[in-house]
């Protein structure tokens, strides 16, 4: 387990950027983001989509701030679900101590952060190119940051990489009005369990609303959420390839902080709709 001055030894303000190899050997990780890395993201190879994706220290838990109105979810990020809820449990914290280095890169030093992703996805998009599979980036696995803000001079990331499928999930209503103007770009508009009327904004804008269901074993989600059709958005995470005016379904996973005395609980927060909200048709 790596200790907390070996993150804090690390100059993160004045990281110089050398090429790919030489960044990945100063923060002392494999990677930045890879392809079909979880569960979710490999699901899109039955689409012939290799997905690249990053995953940082969600909400505020790295002392910086990637995801915007957090207040319902943070306490039940998926971020601690899957191989890091695995780790957690068995008390290690291999997969934190990268991501917290890498959110530290992001938090203070965006340029270092910005060449390393674009160079990263430039070899990824390569690779998918040689195995024959489309290509797509999700930067916000565990965040909810601006790909506007990831910036080199005064281009950001999409217009860098302008014919890259970039898509990702965000409660930011103004970073979904903005980004507008960037159709490789395809954003689904998160349900935050108190933001409904903005989601209707959004809806508004074409953009799809995601929305997280109490689904239990049985795997079961409701047929309309507020009269409006639900699609399984759990097949796989190409949210791009949706038809629009829908809410994407998504089932709770439960994370390590819902295990108590050694039995999964679902939490009781606004943020995942149980089978009985009156909100729910089946
Ligand atoms: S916004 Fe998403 S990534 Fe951030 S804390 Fe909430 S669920 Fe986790």
């Amino acid at each position: 387990m790596a200790k907390l001055g070996d993150l804090l030894s690390i100059d993160y303000e004045n990281l110089e950027y050398k090429g790919l190899s030489n960044a990945k050997k100063q923060l002392g990780v494999s990677y930045l983001g890879d392809i079909n890395t979880s569960s979710k993201l490999v699901k899109g190879l039955a689409k012939n989509y290799s997905t690249y994706g990053v995953y940082l220290l969600s909400s505020d838990s790295s002392g910086i701030q990637v995801c915007s109105d957090d207040k319902q979810c943070k306490e039940h990020c998926l971020s601690t679900s899957g191989m890091a809820k695995l780790e957690l449990l068995g008390g290690l914290t291999k997969i934190q101590n990268s991501r917290m280095k890498k959110t530290l890169t992001y938090g203070y030093n965006k340029e270092f952060f910005t060449r390393m992703l674009v160079d990263e996805i430039r070899v990824k998009q390569l690779e998918a190119e040689v195995n024959l599979s489309e290509f797509c980036v999700r930067v916000n696995c565990s965040s909810d940051i601006a790909l506007t803000s990831l910036k080199i001079g005064e281009k950001n990331v999409l217009e860098i990489l302008p014919l890259i499928k970039w898509y990702d999930y965000t409660k930011n209503l103004a970073y979904v009005k903005y980004a507008k103007k960037y159709p490789q770009l395809h954003l689904t508009f998160s349900y935050s369990g108190s933001n409904w009327l903005r989601c209707l904004e959004a809806l508004k804008m074409d953009v799809n609303i995601a929305v997280v269901f109490d689904c239990g074993s049985g795997h079961k989600m409701p047929k309309k959420f507020c009269g409006i059709d639900v699609i399984d958005a759990t097949e796989n995470d190409l949210r791009f390839l949706d038809p629009k005016g829908v809410i994407c379904g998504l089932c709770y996973k439960t994370t390590a902080k819902d295990i108590k005395n050694h039995k999964e609980t679902i939490p009781n927060t606004r943020f995942i709709v149980k089978k009985d909200d009156p909100r729910c048709e089946w």
